[in-house]
């Protein structure tokens, strides 16, 4: 199950509830959303924002894909460049965020995917960026090759040409879900699973 983490008061509480009932196989966080000036913004709103706008929301999409890491709650995490399907944030100036960003993620363990959705993009390159997987090898962050499929004809589409590139950009660390001891969900088990 991918949910969209969000930093409101009330949400964990609410989220916790949810799990109890839809106890998902596994949790993976992510960020559609941008929460500025009283409005949730799509990716599509980044688009269509003005530069200086584009900008900030970018800096708060970021921020939110950290407050996802440091809260632990998921088994990984998803596309985390996510605003490149719109444009955004392939330019050099995003570099540094990217390793701040990548660099919370190291700390406090969380596993990242590799999203072969990320290939229909065009770019011939996943769900995050090379700039970004260089990082996820650099500071050992495990990886997990996902396709965020949509529809059955997707389930595992590019995985060969994700793990290529996995490997050229010196990623060794890989994270094996099915390979943790699974404990009946709670976010106390998720919190003390990640913990290890
Ligand atoms: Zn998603």
């Amino acid at each position: 199950m991918e949910v969209d983490f969000f930093a409101y008061d009330g949400w964990s509480e609410g989220f916790e509830k949810a799990l109890e009932i839809l106890k998902p196989d596994y949790l993976i966080g992510s960020a559609h959303f941008v929460a500025a000036n009283g409005t949730l913004y799509n990716s599509h709103d980044l688009k269509n924002a003005g530069k200086e706008e584009q900008n900030m929301l970018l800096y708060k999409y970021y921020q939110n894909v950290r407050a996802a890491a440091k809260s632990k709650m998921f088994d990984f995490l998803a596309h985390l460049d996510l605003m490149k399907k719109v444009g955004l944030g392939s330019d050099e100036r995003w570099a540094e965020v990217e390793l701040h960003t990548v660099q919370t993620i190291a700390e406090n363990k969380v596993n990242v995917e590799i999203n072969t959705s990320g290939f229909k993009l065009g770019f011939d390159e996943p769900y995050p960026s090379i700039r970004i997987l260089n990082l996820l090898a650099q500071y050992h962050v495990p990886v997990i090759i996902s396709d965020d499929a949509h529809n059955k004809e997707r389930i595992a589409d590019g995985f060969d040409k994700a793990e290529e590139i996995a490997h050229k950009v010196g990623i060794k660390d890989f994270y094996q879900p099915f390979e943790e001891q699974k404990a009946p969900f709670s976010f106390q088990s998720i919190q003390n699973q990640m913990a290890k």
